[in-house]
């Protein structure tokens, strides 16, 4: 996977308007300013669009699949439609199947209970806990250590695959851009790895479908998960597309109405239940049709504002968040691949003598900028980056790291689409400012989190 740079600022498009870009908030040293929204790999705002979309639909709402009226029959083709728009949004095989879920965490979950038999798992343990945890009471997992390259991390997989014993059914599960260092991770070559030795694999998009071009028939994964309150579509629902053949074949992931065909009194007393094959067997109960609408016009606005021109505008910002960092000794910015890697708006850091959740804090308070703090989900991966004891506690409310010692968390900024130029430049600016000037006000740690002192 490959990721264009910006030749020139000239050239790069004007962000894409989102919601809340003219929110203000209050300083604690006093006035205003306009929000800079810097956690986007957590939550992005909504897409303008996308919000117009919603508001023009919401009068003709209507249940899903039942209904005999007007609106139950255009919600129920505009909720199909939708699963048309994902399929073409992910590049996805003609007899793959689209399920709707609740998110990222909600598809691989899902995914878990559809495993054949005595299907084994394999997983870096740098992946995010979506993609780490779900496998363990469901099937044999092999954790697989950290590789510091991309072609150490399809080394790695290739070993382990060859190895498995027995040579059964067996699932990577890979994410395709980190939640922690933004890097992008060979999922293409891993595809291959896997498929060459009888696997099949499953990636981890929530990072990477808003940032970048996803094609499941190019990378030729088997399965893609993604969630749309990344996508800037923040109604709760999510996606897992791909093979239809484990999904078929698997107990629905929740039991009940929508998923059954045909249920029966036994003579014994009983219920038979004839369950649906297609996607509906796995989105049992009223599905969240503004979430799925929300999606479907989140794919189309992204594929109308063209991938070259979002990936140069994303790479325009990151050379600028990169460079402005790159001037603050201080600053340690966390990398597995090294500074030449493939990388989407995700920058995660230490800043030397600072506690994370102080420096988020003041960002915060001062700046108005709005990043976040912590391990990120991704216990292991981050306690590798700093180097910190893997059996460390206390992600909250670390205490401040002395010159010359570790910090125990970090801090995220991220950012997307929907993002100007002055955010990154005045987050750029406050971290140098607090680096040589110091936090103007005093924090204190209530509950975990650092918060002023009013
Ligand atoms: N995978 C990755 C790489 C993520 O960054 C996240 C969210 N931080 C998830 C999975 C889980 O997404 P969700 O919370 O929407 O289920």
């Amino acid at each position: 996977m490959s990721v264009s740079t910006a030749a020139a600022d000239q050239s790069v498009c004007a962000p894409l308007p989102v919601l809340g870009r003219d929110v203000t908030v209050p300083l604690v040293t006093g006035g205003e300013v306009t929000y800079a929204a810097l956690d986007y790999a957590a939550s992005a705002p909504a897409l303008q669009r996308v919000w117009d979309d919603v508001a023009a639909y919401a009068p003709y709402y209507g249940s899903v699949h039942r209904g005999a009226g007007y609106l139950s029959q255009l919600s129920t083709d505009l909720f199909e439609n939708a699963r048309v728009t994902v399929a073409e949004f992910l590049d996805c095989r003609a007899d793959d199947q689209v399920v709707f879920t609740r998110s990222t965490t909600d598809s691989l979950n899902l995914l878990a209970r559809a495993l054949p038999a005595d299907c084994q798992v394999f997983v870096f343990e740098t992946e995010h806990h979506a993609s780490l945890l779900p496998w363990q009471d469901v099937a044999r997992v092999t954790y697989l250590n950290a590789p510091r390259t991309p072609a150490q991390a399809v080394q790695t997989l290739e070993r382990a695959l060859a190895a498995r014993d027995p040579y059964g059914p067996a699932l990577v599960c890979v994410t395709g851009a980190s939640n922690v260092t933004g890097e992008l991770w060979p999922v293409r070559e891993l595809a291959a790895a896997a498929h060459a030795h009888g696997a099949r694999i499953v990636l981890d998009a929530a990072q990477l479908a808003p940032h970048h071009p996803v094609s499941v028939r190019d990378l030729d994964v088997d399965w893609v998960a993604f969630s749309g309150h990344k996508l800037y579509a923040p109604f709760g629902s999510g996606v897992l597309a791909g093979r239809a053949d484990w999904l078929r074949e698997a107990e629905p992931y929740l039991a009940g109405g929508g998923a059954s065909r045909k249920v029966t009194r036994r003579e014994d007393g009983g219920v038979t239940v004839e369950w649906h094959e297609s996607a509906a067997r796995h989105e049992a109960g009223s599905p969240n049709v503004i979430g799925v609408y929300s999606i479907a016009s989140a794919c189309k606005a992204l594929t109308e504002a063209g991938w070259d021109t979002l990936v140069a505008r994303e790479q325009h910002l990151i050379a600028k968040v990169r460079e402005g960092l790159a001037d603050v000794p201080e600053v340690k910015i966390l990398s597995l691949f090294g500074d030449d890697a493939p990388r989407v708006g995700v920058i995660s850091f230490v800043v030397e003598g600072w506690n994370s959740s102080h420096f988020a804090a003041a960002l915060s308070a001062e700046y108005g900028i709005g990043v976040r703090d912590g391990l990120f989900c991704a216990h292991p991966l981050v306690r590798t980056l700093l180097g910190t004891d893997p059996q460390t506690q206390g992600e909250c409310g670390a205490p401040e790291a002395a010159p010359g010692e570790k910090s125990l968390n970090a801090i995220r900024v991220s950012f997307g689409a929907g993002t100007p130029d002055e955010h990154v430049d005045r987050f750029v600016a406050a971290v140098k400012e607090l680096v040589t000037e110091g936090a103007k006000w005093t924090y204190r740690t209530e509950e975990g989190r650092c918060v002023p002192v009013r």
